[in-house]
């Protein structure tokens, strides 16, 4: 099949509901791939072969992959082990600072999968990043069923934080109408699996990428989190509050998701930093006075369902934020000061970059 057709396939098959990801695939337990290409002249030779995934149990029919492409140069195919099919080549959409997705469809099936690049003349040596691979079937599905919420007194004059708006990202419009989703009863953790961004304007760009991986690359309407925390403390808007969201499959009824921009699990081990879960507690503590969440309702992604989310780094500061969130609708600016240094120990002390990935 002809990328292009592929691509239209892929196109066509959008009209799908707010879900949460596919399995994510590893390779020897690595969840990641780096690999260097070397300017080499004309292409195009492979500079990547994965070998054999590790086994992948649920059908799929689609391979996504996401990371941090330097020149445009290479390009991806995969393969499902042992079909006649051979390789396909992955749809690569590049933005101008490298991050990228690409997908490939294939006919349903279970098994491994195995993935290489090849290189059509890099102008330089480069490094290339693949922050994570997933096999998924990209069909439509519904939301699971509703759980009867229950919630404590709500406070309708709760304040918000400041979260920078939509349009400071360039957001464009969701794909389809949202489903209402008026009254939430649980907030769930992530992180990005992506970068781990240094100033305010690579984490606008990061969720601007985020938006169309998740609308082109997975087919949904829109970015699946409600809000995004980055690693300086900025809060950004994802899918409008108050709308369904598409981060936890089979329970985003209900549920506001929260994304840290980065990847908290090892081997990265991006480091959560005292800004982020002060932002994240603020932003919590609005939510839990506005709908009467409990704070208990606070979980991480790995809660429901195999996955690393939101790595080990963020997933062990829960019962610190659980803590910081509790009894306190409207806190006092001390009892806020108090939850803020509670948290900041389990922080990565204050922003250093050189204790990250690089990512
Ligand atoms: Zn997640």
């Amino acid at each position: 099949m002809r990328a292009s057709l592929a691509l239209a396939l892929v196109l066509i098959g959008a009209a799908v509901r707010a879900e949460d990801a596919g399995q994510p695939v590893t390779f020897g337990s690595r969840a990641s791939e780096s690999f260097p290409v070397q300017a080499f002249g004309a292409g195009p030779r492979v500079v990547f072969d994965s070998g054999d995934s590790d086994p992948v149990s649920k059908p799929w029919n689609t391979v996504l992959i996401q990371g941090f492409l330097p020149d445009p140069s290479v390009s991806f195919e995969a393969e499902r082990v042992g079909a006649a099919s051979g390789w396909r080549p992955l749809e690569v959409h590049r933005f101008p600072n490298g991050r990228f997705w690409a997908r490939a469809r294939a006919a349903q099936g279970t098994g491994p999968l195995r993935l290489r690049a090849l290189d059509a003349g890099a102008s330089r040596d480069h490094v290339v990043d693949v922050y994570s691979v997933e096999a998924f079937v990209s069909n439509p599905e519904t939301p699971g069923p509703a759980i009867p919420p229950s919630r404590g007194p709500r406070n309708l004059d709760a304040q918000r934080p400041f979260v920078h708006p939509r349009a400071e990202w360039k957001a464009v419009p969701a794909t389809e109408p949202y489903t209402p989703d008026p009254l939430p009863w649980r907030i769930t953790l992530h992180h990005s699996d992506g970068r781990y961004t240094r100033t305010l304007q690579e984490s606008l760009d990061e969720v601007h990428f985020i938006q169309d991986f998740h609308i082109h690359g997975r087919g949904w309407i829109d970015i699946a989190y409600h809000f995004a925390v980055d690693p300086l403390g900025n809060i950004i808007e994802g899918r409008p509050e108050g709308m369904l969201g598409a981060h936890t499959l089979d329970d985003n009824e209900g549920n506001v998701g929260i994304v840290l921009l980065g990847d908290y699990q090892p081997p990265v081990n991006d480091r959560p930093t005292a800004p982020q879960l002060a932002a994240v507690a603020a932003l919590g503590r609005y939510l839990v006075a506005r709908y009467g969440i409990f704070p208990d309702a606070l979980k991480g992604h790995r809660d429901y369902k195999v996955t690393d989310c939101p790595g080990d780094r963020a997933y062990a500061t829960l019962p610190a934020l659980r803590r910081a969130l509790a009894n306190t609708p409207q806190p006092g600016l001390a009892r806020a000061r108090r939850a803020a240094a509670a948290l900041s120990g389990l922080a990565g002390g204050s922003f250093d970059a050189a204790a990250t990935s690089g990512r």
